[in-house]
């Protein structure tokens, strides 16, 4: 059951952070893959919102919900992670973001799909089941190709959405009890795909068992998630939030894996979300695939940069307040000289930098978003309202502050029209960085993906 310790009303400050981290010893319960109690703190950064809870017009005289955005290493296997404090089903239920509205992101999967059908050798006969499916967006793909899918997504919302697209979509949470479920209505799978979930299940055991029990004997599973190697190396902060309960590393991965009977034999480094693995697992008795020397190598890099070490974990704790200070800075300057800011993509990594940082209406005016599902409501904790993009050429501010960093390079190119009256994009992560020099920039662009 989730904690409800720790919640606080909402007064326009963060109430009391440091009396509840002075109880944090007492009230913590132990790691989620191994059990050990945690002690240690990765970096706080105090009391925040659930990142996806938009708020409506009405909502903004109302109490809001806080929770503490404490992350925690633990000692023993280096799982670096959130506490619980509300259950999935309030945060997924009727999740507001649907993948479909990246346009890198939907390239991202379509490669994949491909990718996936000659690697494994997919056909007529095979099953896929994608894990956190959404709206259908990658599974699509492979329905092109005749190929039997399934998706299982939590929101009921997005699910729907997908059956209305011909996508098969199971409106469940994922773990033994539906893996269970499905083995007895004859239904496992050569390919069991999971992107950004990893990170996002609390029962993380319950999870990974439920994967063994789906996967057909010589099956493979893959699964990609933030790297915690370039989490810390970038500074990225901000892609913590209440939804993300796991930080994770392919050491640490590997080691959940193996406790419940999976061998990774594969792994690749991507550049989605600032930074992603894509591992590749299977059954430890599928001696058809031979583990690949990528995993060997990066087990060796992220012990030679530390992540067996707890001090590696213990000094990222500053670099979050030096970026606070740093964009206050920054925002305080340009608001002495009158300049006008708005922020660009109200996605979750937003929501946590500024109520990290504080920063509300008294410096951006508003946020502008391309999905549907946000214009119109408010972002959480900060309050400040989201609008389509077009809002942008009728004010003219002075800069954007671009909130989903990792899209940094699209949404440059998409509002190139701000130079027209010399407006400038700022880059909070991993350094405030301004870009005068729009033309410059025009038709770079990294594979990059969605919020
Ligand atoms: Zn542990």
């Amino acid at each position: 059951m989730p904690s409800k310790a720790g919640l606080v009303v909402y007064k326009g400050r963060p109430a009391k952070v440091e009396n509840v981290m002075s109880v944090t010893e007492v009230i913590q319960g132990g790691c989620r893959f191994c059990g050990v109690k945690l002690r240690h703190t990765f970096v706080d950064l105090g009391m925040s919102p659930l990142a996806e809870s938009w708020l409506k017009l009405s909502q903004l005289k109302q109490m809001e919900r806080f929770y503490p955005l404490h992350v925690y290493v633990c000692e023993h296997c280096f799982l670096v992670q959130l506490e619980e404090f509300e259950s999935p089903e309030n945060i997924f239920s009727d999740y507001a973001y649907f993948s479909s509205y990246s346009e890198t992101w939907l390239q991202h999967a379509k490669a994949y799909v491909e990718m996936a059908i000659e690697r494994f050798g997919l056909n007529g006969g095979s099953q896929v089941v994608e894990i956190a499916s959404n709206d259908g967006y990658l599974l699509r793909n492979f329905v092109g190709k005749r190929i039997k899918v399934l998706g299982v997504e939590p929101a009921a919302n997005v699910a729907k959405v997908a059956v209305e697209r011909g996508i098969p979509t199971l409106a469940k949470f994922f773990g033994e009890k539906t893996a269970r479920e499905l083995v007895s209505e004859g239904t496992q799978a050569n390919l069991i795909i999971g992107n950004n979930v990893l990170a996002h299940v609390p029962e993380l055991n319950d999870f990974v068992k439920g994967l063994k029990i789906l996967l057909k004997p010589v099956g493979t599973i893959t699964m990609e998630f933030p790297h915690l190697m370039q989490l810390i190396a970038n500074n990225e902060f901000d892609t913590i939030y209440h939804e993300h309960f796991s930080y994770l590393s392919f050491t640490t991965v590997e080691n959940v894996f193996a406790a419940h009977g999976l061998a990774l034999y594969d792994v690749e480094e991507l550049p989605t979300h600032g930074g992603s693995l894509r591992i590749y697992a299977r059954h430890n008795e599928d001696a058809s695939k031979a583990i690949s020397q990528h995993g060997k190598e990066l087990k060796a890099r992220e012990e030679a940069a530390g992540f067996t070490r707890l001090e590696t974990y213990l000094s990222f704790s500053e670099r979050a307040k030096e970026t606070k200070r740093k964009l206050l800075d920054f925002l305080i300057r340009a608001k002495r000289e009158r300049k006008s800011i708005a922020a660009y993509g109200a996605a979750a990594k937003g929501v946590t930098l500024l109520n990290y940082c504080g920063i509300r209406t008294d410096f951006i005016d508003y946020a502008v978003d391309l999905s549907p599902h946000k214009q119109g409501y408010f972002m959480p904790g900060v309050h400040i309202p989201i609008f389509h993009p077009g809002k942008i050429k009728e004010t003219k501010p002075d800069y954007i502050l671009i909130l989903p960093w990792n899209l940094k390079d699209e949404i440059i190119r998409q509002m190139a029209c701000i130079g027209d009256w010399g407006g400038k994009f700022v880059v909070p992560i991993p350094e405030v960085t301004v870009y005068p020099d729009i033309s410059a920039r025009r038709g770079r662009g990294r594979g990059d993906e969605s919020s």
